[in-house]
């Protein structure tokens, strides 16, 4: 099996019949996860969970602290980019560090960017963190849980005051770093060709965009089955974010679940996604996936399941394509 993955490893993330590249990316939660990245054939990290550094303390972690680990991956990774999303905290993720209000819906609540564009004083310090990593590295910075154009502009705000102390103080960072921002939240998904206009490029986390779309908790057991990626609310979602995004002339990837799921690749595939990032040991099974099809076949692909009404019909689809005989 080991000799397998080594050889899928080798092999470009490309259609059968090279019409169509994507690149293929890891989801990380700590430095130490990008030895499995790269072993598996990761081009790049497309998801860095950074509450890892703010979890399981009762101080918030230092400049110093979070600059080492980014920069550790972000060396790791070299020549391939880190995408590093800045604090996602709220909703069940708790911090102890910070005295953080009982909500009545924590979900839909102070949370993520909401928390950061609030405690600037905590969000300047990542920022300054992942600022003086890009110096050693391709960084990229993401912002989680974006509802507006309105909090896109402020965050960067932000960022460039950041940048300008650290002018001001002769610290080295790279300048052009791209800056991106999760659509995981309906109205985000809406408004993608307004939101495409500020930023450098989308990553649709699809945990949240398919929680927040159906109304339906990601982690409630009992409503499960009404979780649903393939749910036609869903599959419309994506397409516009994919597609206002390359009117605009940038690039979507997911960092969702989704992106992992061999009954959805085809789709995300043929729909233009440029991106796929995921736990680490889904990349050879997902490269198959995508090495198995021509870029035609997941056009149809992609093309069907945008007509069909509900999920199992688009599986069954899918199946049938997959393995016709
Ligand atoms: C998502 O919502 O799809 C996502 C990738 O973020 P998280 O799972 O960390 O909420
Ligand atoms: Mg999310």
């Amino acid at each position: 099996y080991l000799q397998e993955l080594k050889a899928v490893k080798e092999l470009p993330p490309e259609t059968r019949d090279g019409q169509r590249r994507v690149e293929l990316a890891a989801n990380i939660g700590t430095p130490k996860d990008c030895k499995g990245a790269l072993e598996n054939g990761a081009e790049g990290v497309g998801l860095f969970r950074t509450e890892f550094l703010y979890m399981d303390r009762t101080s918030l972690p230092s400049e110093e602290e979070q600059f080492q680990a980014y920069r550790e991956a972000a060396e790791k990774m070299a020549p391939y980019p880190v995408i590093i999303r800045t604090l996602d905290i709220g909703g069940d993720k708790k911090l102890p560090a910070l005295e953080m209000p009982d909500e009545m819906n924590p979900f839909l609540g102070w949370r993520a960017i909401r928390l950061c564009l609030d405690r600037t004083d905590i969000f300047k310090i990542q920022l300054r963190a992942i600022l003086r990593a890009s110096y050693f590295g391709k960084v990229r910075i993401m912002y989680p849980m974006i509802s507006s154009v309105k909090e896109v502009r402020q965050a960067n705000q932000i960022l460039d005051s950041v940048k300008t102390e650290l002018k001001e103080e002769g610290i080295p960072f790279d300048d052009q770093v791209e800056v991106g921002i999760m659509i995981e939240i309906p109205s985000a998904a809406v408004i993608a060709d307004m939101l495409a206009k500020e930023v450098d490029f989308f990553s649709i986390g699809t945990n949240d965009l398919i929680q927040y779309s159906i109304a339906v908790d990601r982690m409630n057991e009992r409503i499960s089955h009404l979780y649903d990626p393939l749910h036609p609310a869903v599959l419309r979602l994506i397409k516009n974010v994919i597609d206002e995004s390359h009117k605009a002339g940038i690039w979507t990837g997911v960092c969702g679940e989704m992106a992992g799921d061999e009954k959805a690749v085809p789709i995300l595939l043929g729909l233009g996604l440029d991106e796929f990032s995921m736990s680490a040991s889904s990349i050879p099974r997902v490269k198959k996936v995508i090495r198995s099809l021509s870029y035609k076949e997941a056009k149809e692909i992609a093309g069907q399941a945008m007509e069909m009404d509900d999920s199992e019909s688009i599986i069954a689809m899918i199946q049938q394509r997959l393995s016709p005989n």
